[in-house]
């Protein structure tokens, strides 16, 4: 079997920093850390930072007060920020830069009057708090037909989630041609994002079984699977090493590894000494 590796793999840089500012905060203070939401979307990492003490929480309410809470990387709210300095929270915004820039081109957008598209997922972290931020002007789409559907607007702004199919915002963006006078698309999606997604689709040509590692709520890794799916190879996701299965795979094969942009090495490298011990 011949173990071929994406070119883009492991942590991205905002879940690097994110995670390595959470970690210094932990060493410097371990007794009243919150999070809210986990900061990342993977399991693994994340039951990491409870076991050296976090409490992940859902709500501002549910921490106390003049304790220290670490925002997620993929942003949050202007208002529930409000709601923490009100409570004298201790904030840590890991929020990363790429997150900030949509957020601040959504401001942009509304405050110039534009009817904002918003290419996403409903319910990601992202787009709540990127809604929230602009008072809930924006319609958000994920569909070809949900597109179909907008009446014809004087000016449209187009922006995607950080972590959406680069393919598939090029298709939404050239249906809007004809819902408007004037169209601004911004491509919002991230630098990482975008060569993880080129690096799959060359790794597909190359192997039989692509094997995509990463969290099941994790955006970024089902748009792995989903274009690794598009180009006709055979895809498994998982998070771990322990929901491979054996009878996946054939000696001969060529199999590629990718993962999304916040599953830790350890947990890549778990998955390609499994393989290695089952078929080398
Ligand atoms: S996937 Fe992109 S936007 Fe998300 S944390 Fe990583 S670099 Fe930032």
């Amino acid at each position: 079997m011949k173990i071929i590796l994406s070119k883009e793999i492991g942590f991205c840089f905002g879940v690097k920093n994110s995670v390595s500012i959470a970690t210094k905060v932990l060493k410097e203070n371990k007794k009243s850390v919150y999070m809210l939401g986990p900061i990342i979307h993977n399991p693994q990492v994340m039951e990491n930072f409870k076991k050296e003490g976090v409490r992940i929480v859902d709500r501002v309410e549910e921490i106390p007060e003049k304790s220290t809470v670490i925002t997620r990387a993929h942003g949050v709210s202007y208002s529930i920020l409000h709601q923490a300095l009100e409570k004298n929270l201790s904030i840590v915004d890991t929020t990363c830069p790429y997150v900030k820039k949509v957020q601040k081109i959504a401001e942009y957008l509304n405050k110039n009057n534009y009817f904002v598209v918003i290419f996403g997922d409903k319910m990601h972290p992202e787009i709540v708090s990127l809604l929230d931020i602009i008072n809930n002007n924006a319609l958000v789409v994920d569909k070809v037909t949900e597109i179909k559907k907008i009446k014809y607007q004087k000016k449209i702004g187009f922006i995607s989630q950080t972590t959406k199919n680069i393919y598939n915002f090029e298709k939404l963006s050239s249906k809007l041609l004809d819902k408007t006078e004037e169209l601004r698309i911004f491509n919002t999606i991230c630098k990482a994002t975008v060569e993880r997604q080129k690096s799959v689709i060359k790794l597909a040509r190359q192997v039989d079984i692509i094997v995509v590692i990463g969290g099941r709520k994790s955006a970024n890794t089902s748009r792995l699977v989903e274009i690794c799916r598009q180009q006709g190879v055979k895809t498994y996701h998982i998070e771990t090493k322990d929901q491979m299965k054996y009878k996946w795979f054939h000696p001969e094969d060529n199999v590629g590894i990718t993962s999304g942009a916040s599953t830790p090495d350890w947990v890549i490298n778990e998955v390609i000494n499994k393989l290695k011990e089952w078929y080398n």
